[in-house]
């Protein structure tokens, strides 16, 4: 991995206020990859490409990401940094929104992340259960959005996100197939394994 270029993207991303993983949050996430070494990782919001990137580090060998992002601008970015860290055989970006995307798909993941539309999530749980390898992982970022979802918080006008996030942690929490751990890293984490 060419740390250098990994750091430019990583600048860049962050001078245009494109929201990519914190870094507490890939600190969590790292040894949970580095366990489960995936075959097939999941990801929904691709943005640049940094967090696809950084997992794919952490990949078996044969191992590869696919990753949904909608806006154009990124996907086109995305696949320059991909390129320029020679990290296409592992990456592959689908373009669209993984509202669609997502019921079309068909292969099985060890791992998946959800990380786009807040007010999305309870639709992106049901489709990565359902795309889910037994003892897969479910990591789904920014679930606490900055500490809005434990308080009473509902006046803003990001309360549908709010809603939804709630709705994912109940979901999560009272599947009796399933065990579940919110971290507070970053912006909040939630780590979901099938049982
Ligand atoms: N995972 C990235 C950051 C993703 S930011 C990283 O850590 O590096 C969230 C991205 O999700 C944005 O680029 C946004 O355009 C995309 N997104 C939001 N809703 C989406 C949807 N419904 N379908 C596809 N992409 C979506
Ligand atoms: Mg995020």
């Amino acid at each position: 991995m060419n740390e250098e270029i990994l750091l430019e993207i990583k600048q860049k991303a962050l001078q245009d206020h494109i929201p990519i993983i914190m870094d507490d949050t890939l600190e969590v996430i790292i040894p949970l990859l580095q366990e489960k070494k995936p075959e097939s990782i999941l990801e929904i919001g691709t943005a640049v490409g940094y967090s696809a990137i950084c997992f794919s580090q952490y990949l078996s060998t044969e191992g590869k990401i696919d990753t949904i992002e909608r806006e154009k601008e990124r996907v086109e970015e995305a696949k320059q940094n991909i390129k320029r860290m020679k990290l296409e055989e592992k990456i592959h970006i689908i373009e669209g929104d993984a509202v669609e995307i997502l019921p079309t798909l068909t292969k099985t993941y060890d791992v998946v992340f959800i990380d786009a539309a807040k007010g999305k999530y309870p639709f992106f749980l049901q489709e990565a259960l359902r795309l889910l390898k037994p003892q897969g992982i479910i990591l789904a970022d920014n679930i606490l959005y900055k500490g809005y979802v434990l308080g009473d918080y509902n006046k803003h006008k990001q309360r549908t996100a709010v809603r939804n996030l709630r709705e994912y942690i109940q979901k999560v929490t009272q599947n009796e197939a399933l065990e579940t751990q919110i971290v507070e890293a970053g912006d909040g984490l939630a780590i979901t394994r099938k049982k």
